[in-house]
């Protein structure tokens, strides 16, 4: 057993260590303050320690020579790091100085203290790090209710003031960017995004789409060797004169979404067939999934109401005619030879809708209402199970649904009912239902040719079912889809050396819609072979892209390039 003496020969030590010297632990920097003194005030839970530098000299901030020689003292406050629920001040005695360099402009100058807090700053240097922080996090308005939860208290334009002056962080050389344009406004104004296809990350937000811009920011990287953007040619100006001795690449997504955007605009011309599928895949459904005998018919329920009926397709009605309209616009002012951003700009629409109504020979087709069927979706395997088991009650399957969570009315529910029982009475199985493949109408070309790009792997069953019944039914469309998978094999196995061999073969196969983007890629051969032979890539800088709408959004749109380019280029 221990003497009790030795015992408190240790405890006593660890009690009782001096206040001061505890506290003196928690300052911003050990070596060059002291703490004196310390003070609480309970009534506003404010902690005040009285702190003194021990620089033995001072360091002239211009001429950067030492001297001992004091001018004055004077008392800094400095906000810090709270103490739990106690705010925290300091009180820095600091010195002013003379400069004895005969040949330095500045006489006296004020200790700085580089570690603690910026020359002029009322906070520590720690608390506007964690406040900068927050700001480029969140903003201005959630950075601070984020900061008040810490106890830091900044207001919003604090943060925002410490974002803006926030300096840019030391990059590496670039070697391989991407480059690509993003959205002030859409339709209206376009700014550049740069980014480090290696490490990922921002190297700039230029305000502006255009080639001198982005021509001027390259001359500043000798480094830079590849540059992967998309299929503008104004981009591909700007990298020509900024950067001639990088290898232009196009992004090969750019490349399937023009490819896409040509098998839409075949599809097009294919209504009837398009529409005759439809029909084929609930057939093959039905023979898939089995049928179901006719469900007794619930009498006592009443049809969707006619006046309902009469408003949606006066609506489609107005849509149409407004569509009719801007395709003769926009045909009519290509024909005198207006350029796609001012068609864009005079109509309010996006460049990429002026271009696919460009793609068009013939205005678009008016269409059924769509149903409004987005609600019901997620419940859509569950209903038509039930179905399968018996229930066509659809007060019944509504009550079952909203105990799984579904929060919409019981017509809808009751809509859906009503086609799965005309469905069934046609003898087609309820699954053709939950089919956007299998509609009266056909699905759109839209809708087409977005799984006419999708890998067979990932193709839904019904896709797949909707694909093989149109191929079958016309050779037309079966050629456009070879020449298109083969595009596409081009593209996966990064295979540009058999580029041009597909070039010629889709240019004489007829098809005007793919011939025309096979005679596109001629324009731009080089950086579109590159594209197709090269690993990189721009999925890094859309996602960036993304990440840049999030922050404008964030900032309700009142965010500027002063907010948006830090933000961007610093990872909180
Ligand atoms: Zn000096």
């Amino acid at each position: 057993m221990l003497p009790v003496d030795t015992i408190h020969e240790e405890e006593p030590a660890f009690v009782a260590t001096p206040v001061l010297a505890l506290f003196a632990r928690f300052l911003p920097e050990r070596t060059t303050l002291v703490l004196e003194a310390w003070h609480v005030d309970d009534a506003v839970a404010e902690i005040t320690l009285h702190v003194t530098s021990t620089q033995a000299c001072g360091l002239c901030p211009l001429c950067h020579i030492q001297t001992p020689r004091v001018h004055s003292r004077y008392t800094r406050t400095l906000a810090d790091l709270p103490w739990g629920t106690y705010a925290v001040r300091l009180q820095l005695r600091v010195r002013k100085f003379f400069c004895d360099n005969p040949a330095c402009p500045r006489q006296i100058f004020t200790e700085r203290l580089p570690t603690v807090a910026a020359p002029w700053a009322r906070r520590t240097l720690r608390l506007a790090q964690r406040l900068l922080a927050c700001g480029l996090a969140l903003g201005g308005q959630a950075g601070a209710r984020l900061a008040g939860r810490c106890q830091w208290r900044p207001s919003p334009d604090t943060l925002l003031r410490l974002v803006r002056a926030a300096p840019t962080p030391p990059a590496p050389a670039p070697q391989v960017i991407g480059v690509d344009e993003w959205a002030w406004r859409r339709g209206q104004r376009y700014g550049t995004i740069l980014v480090n296809l290696e490490d990922h990350c921002v190297l700039d937000v230029l305000p502006e789409r255009s080639a001198a811009a982005v021509a001027a920011w390259l001359t500043q990287y000798p480094t830079i060797a590849v540059v992967c953007r998309d299929r503008s040619a104004l981009y591909a100006e700007g990298i020509h004169q900024g950067a001639p001795q990088a290898v232009q690449v196009v992004d090969r997504f750019h490349l399937v979404k023009n490819l896409r955007e040509a098998v839409e605009a075949f599809l097009h011309d294919q209504r009837a067939a398009l529409q005759a599928a439809a029909a084929l895949t609930a057939q093959a459904l039905t023979v898939v999934a089995g049928p179901v005998s006719t469900p007794r018919m619930y009498r006592g329920r009443h049809q969707g109401s006619q006046a309902w009926q009469q408003r949606q397709e006066a609506a489609q009605q107005q849509r149409h005619a407004a569509w009719v309209t801007t395709y003769e616009a926009i045909h009519t002012l290509h024909a005198q030879g207006t350029p796609v951003t001012t068609m864009a700009q005079q109509l309010g629409i996006s460049r990429p809708t002026v271009r696919a109504y460009l793609r068009r020979t013939q205005p678009p087709s008016p269409r059924s209402p769509q149903r409004s069927g987005q609600v019901l979706r997620p419940y859509m395997t569950y209903l038509i199970q039930r179905w399968r088991e018996g229930c066509t009650d659809s007060m019944q399957l509504w009550r079952e649904m909203r105990a799984l969570g579904y929060a919409h009315s019981a017509r809808t529910v009751s809509r859906f009912i009503t086609r799965l029982r005309q469905a069934s009475a046609a003898g087609w199985a309820p699954e053709t239902q939950a089919s956007p493949y299998t509609r009266p109408q056909g699905p759109s070309a839209r809708a087409v040719s977005f799984t006419w790009v999708c890998p067979e792997t990932k193709r839904a069953q019904d896709a797949q079912l909707y694909v093989d019944q149109l191929l079958q039914a016309h050779p037309v469309i079966a050629q456009a889809y070879t020449l298109s998978q083969a595009f596409l094999a081009l593209v996966r196995e990064r295979r540009g050396a058999d580029l041009e061999t597909w070039m010629m073969e889709t240019s004489a196969s007829g098809i005007a819609a793919l011939a025309r983007f096979a005679q596109g890629l001629q324009e731009d051969l080089p950086a579109i072979t590159a594209g197709l032979t090269l690993p990189w890539s721009n999925g890094a800088v859309e996602g960036h892209v993304n990440r840049l709408k999030l922050l404008k959004r964030q900032s309700y749109g009142r965010a500027g390039g002063g907010l948006l380019r830090p933000r961007l280029m610093q990872a909180a």
